[in-house]
């Protein structure tokens, strides 16, 4: 593993613009950013805070609603050398947490690596997609892990078995630790490439790339989607400020044009309203939302 262990001074930086660090491209000020390096950087900044709700942890930003100018709390972000991809035999790969998802699926298709094809496309890095057990196509991420490790809440470094990692839709045991690597376990094939140029294809027929969003905003209820319910009660293309519901799908709420936290807070307001009334479902979110 090439995780640099030397003891250096903290990397800390100051009022840093979150704006390329969030995928609905919203702006909001970070007082401080940590940028960790080393495991030792993360023991160390467990160990310094008093509790986990005290920062803010940051993946590729790509399921995070930033709803304040400025943050109360510091951010927390693994550096590059934790993205970082390593054969472990043939069929396991260790994977760095901060690792883009687009990495590991080019690596995947040079090495003729199945299990990921179905999440190509996502925007994500291993370890926030690991947390907020990301799936697409039936396939969710957490089912290729064969173990991670992670920092607990006491700033020690803990080695987490497949069989001990529970997850459901869009929950995973590990969304209490910082995750910092995984072991993926995947089957031999010849057709990666072409698996994931169909499902890539698939996910640009079905979600909105056309504009910056943090993909869907709710959850599927049961046996119904919630872009269905979305869709009818026609509030595709409605649009307050700079925020837009995707015209082509309705969990998708679009940055038009320098949109506002308070414009996409509106439109969720409506759309929970809106589908209660019609078929009596509390949409539950699946963003998370980093609010003072
Ligand atoms: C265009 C688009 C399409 C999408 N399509 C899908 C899809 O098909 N399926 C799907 O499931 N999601 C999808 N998403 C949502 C999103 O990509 C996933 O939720 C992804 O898992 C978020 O990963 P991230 O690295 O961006 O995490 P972030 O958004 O940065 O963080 C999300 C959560 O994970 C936590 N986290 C991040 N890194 C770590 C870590 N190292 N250790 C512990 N916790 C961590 C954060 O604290 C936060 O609570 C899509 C998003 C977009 C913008």
């Amino acid at each position: 593993m090439n995780m640099d262990v030397r003891t250096h001074k903290p990397d800390v930086r100051k009022k840093v613009s979150l704006k390329i660090f969030n995928t609905l491209r919203l702006e909001a000020i970070a007082p401080i950013m940590f940028v960790a390096h080393s495991t030792d950087d993360l023991s160390e900044f467990a160990k310094r805070v008093c509790s986990w709700d005290d920062f803010y942890l940051l993946g590729a930003g790509s399921n995070i609603f930033i709803e304040n100018d400025i943050l109360n709390k510091p951010v927390l972000i693994l550096g590059k050398e934790f993205s970082y991809i390593e054969r472990v035999d043939s069929l396991s790969l260790e994977i760095g947490a901060a690792t883009a998802l687009s990495k590991v699926i080019s690596y995947t298709i040079e090495q003729n690596l199945r299990g990921l094809e179905e999440l190509a496309g996502i925007p994500a890095s291993i370890g926030g997609m690991m947390a907020c057990n990301a799936s697409s196509f039936g396939k969710e991420l957490l089912s290729l892990v064969e173990e991670a490790a992670v920092i607990d809440e006491s700033g020690e470094i803990k080695h987490v078995k497949k069989s001990d990692i529970r997850y459901s839709y869009r929950r995973s045991s590990l969304e209490n630790c910082i995750i910092i690597k995984a072991i993926l376990r995947f089957d031999e094939a010849c057709d990666v490439r072409e698996k994931v140029i169909s499902y890539l294809g698939k996910r640009l027929d079905m979600q909105d790339f056309s504009y910056p969003s943090a993909g869907c905003i709710f959850k599927n209820p049961l046996n119904v989607s919630a872009g269905y319910l979305i869709d009818k009660c026609g509030l595709k293309g409605f649009r307050v400020g700079g925020a837009q519901v995707s015209l082509k799908h309705g969990n998708f709420i679009i940055n038009r044009a320098d949109a506002k936290a308070g414009d996409i807070n509106y439109i969720i307001a409506v759309i929970k309203e809106r589908v209660n009334e019609r078929f009596g479902i509390i949409l539950e979110e699946e963003i998370v939302r980093w609010k003072i």
